[in-house]
C-alpha cells in the first residue's frame, strides 16, 4: 500500500517481472485491485495486491476481513523524495485497521526512492519517519504494533534486499535453512552462501555471517548471467522446458582470487556461494557436501509450506 506515485507498481514490476527501472517511468495508471499471483514461477508463493492509493476504510464495500485476514506481510511504500506527512497519516490508519483484523500481519515500511537522497539525508529521513510513525502509534495507545523500516530504491539492489528480509519473516523453516547453510559453509571453506529464489533474486536464506551488499550484488549478477546464457544456449529437449533445471551450475573466477559458484537446488531455488580460489582445490568435497545439503533442503520442504500470502497494495499511476 501507499500513496499515489509512491512507487508500488514500479517495485512489483522490477522485482517480479524483470522490468528495467527506467521503464517504470512509463507505467500506466490503474484504479483497481490487481492481484498478482507469482506462485507458478517462484518458490515464494504469494499474491501482490495493487489497490488504489486512496482507499476509504469506512466505505462498507471495503472488505477489510477479506483483505487483511489472510495477509502475511503488509508492505507500505513511502516516497522519501516527497513530503511524507500524508503518507504517515495513511500508514497509521492502515496498520491500525489491519491489526484489528489480523494481529499476525508483519508491517514493513519501505522508505522508497532514496536514490535521490544523500547518505546524511537518508539517515535523517529514516530517523524522522521512524520517530513520527511510532509516536503516532503510541499516542493512540497502539504501541504493541511493530513496524520494520527499510531504505529502498529500484535503481540498486536495496529493493531486492528489503524484499528478501520481508519474505524471510514469512518462511517458517528459516532457522533450519540457516542452520544447513552454516553447516555447508563451515565444512566446505566457503566465505558466504545464499539460497536464492531464481526468478525474483530474493534470497530466502543465508548463513549467519553478516551480509555485505557487494557480495549480494555479485551473486544477483551471477544469476542474471546464468539465466541469460542458459536461455540462449541451454539445451532444451522439450520446447517448454525451463532453461534453469536440475543440471544447472556455474563457476565464475574473479580477478581477485575469489570464486562464485552456483548450483541448482530445485526448480525455483539456487545455491550461490563465494569462496577463495585456493579452497576450491577440493571441489569434490564441496560437490559432495552440496549433494547432502540439497537432500537436506528437500527434506525440510517435504511437508511443503502452505502458500504465504503477502499483500503489497498500491495504485499504479
Ligand atoms: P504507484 O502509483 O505507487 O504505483 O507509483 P509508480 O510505480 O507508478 O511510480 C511513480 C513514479 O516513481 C514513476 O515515475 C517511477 O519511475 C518512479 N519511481 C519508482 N520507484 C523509484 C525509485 O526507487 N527511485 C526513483 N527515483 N523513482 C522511482
Amino acid at each position: 500500500m501507499g500513496l499515489r506515485r509512491s512507487g508500488k507498481s514500479s517495485i512489483q514490476k522490477v522485482v517480479f517481472q524483470k522490468m528495467s527501472p527506467n521503464e517504470t517511468l512509463f507505467l500506466e495508471s490503474t484504479n483497481k485491485i490487481v492481484k498478482e499471483d507469482i506462485s507458478n514461477s517462484s518458490f515464494v508463493q504469494f499474491q501482490i495486491w495493487d489497490f488504489p492509493g486512496q482507499i476509504d476504510f469506512l466505505d462498507p464495500s471495503f472488505d477489510s476481513d477479506m483483505i487483511f485476514g489472510g495477509c502475511g506481510a503488509l508492505v507500505f511504500v513511502i516516497d522519501a523524495q516527497d513530503d511524507y506527512m500524508d503518507a504517515l497519516n495513511k500508514l497509521h490508519l492502515t496498520v491500525t485497521k489491519a491489526y484489528k483484523v489480523n494481529q499476525n500481519v508483519k508491517f514493513e515500511v519501505f522508505i522508497h526512492k532514496v536514490d535521490g537522497l544523500t547518505e546524511d539525508s537518508k539517515m535523517e529521513t529514516q530517523r524522522d519517519i521512524h520517530q513520527r510513525a511510532n509516536d503516532d502509534l503510541t499516542d493512540s495507545g497502539c504501541e504493541q504494533i511493530h513496524l520494520s523500516f527499510h531504505l529502498t530504491s529500484i535503481y540498486d539492489h536495496s529493493i531486492f534486499e528489503a524484499f528478501s528480509k520481508v519474505v524471510q519473516k514469512l518462511i517458517p523453516q528459516l532457522p533450519a535453512l540457516e542452520n544447513l547453510l552454516n553447516i555447508m559453509i563451515s565444512n566446505s571453506a566457503i566465505e558466504k552462501a545464499f539460497l536464492f529464489d531464481v526468478v525474483s533474486k530474493i534470497y530466502i536464506a543465508t548463513d549467519s555471517s553478516p551480509v555485505d551488499m557487494q557480495s549480494y550484488e555479485l551473486c544477483c549478477d551471477m544469476i542474471d548471467v546464468v539465466i541469460d546464457v542458459s536461455g540462449i544456449y541451454g539445451l532444451q529437449e522439450e520446447p517448454e522446458a525451463p532453461a534453469f533445471d536440475n543440471q544447472s551450475s556455474s563457476l565464475i573466477k574473479l580477478n581477485n582470487g575469489t570464486i562464485l559458484y552456483l548450483r541448482e537446488v530445485n526448480r525455483f531455488l539456487a545455491f550461490v556461494c563465494i569462496l577463495r580460489e585456493d579452497n576450491f582445490d577440493r571441489q569434490g568435497v564441496i560437490d559432495y557436501n552440496f549433494l547432502c545439503f540439497r537432500e537436506a533442503i528437500q527434506q525440510v520442504f517435504v511437508n511443503s509450506i502452505q502458500p504465504n500470502e503477502m499483500a503489497c497494495n498500491g495504485e499504479t499511476s
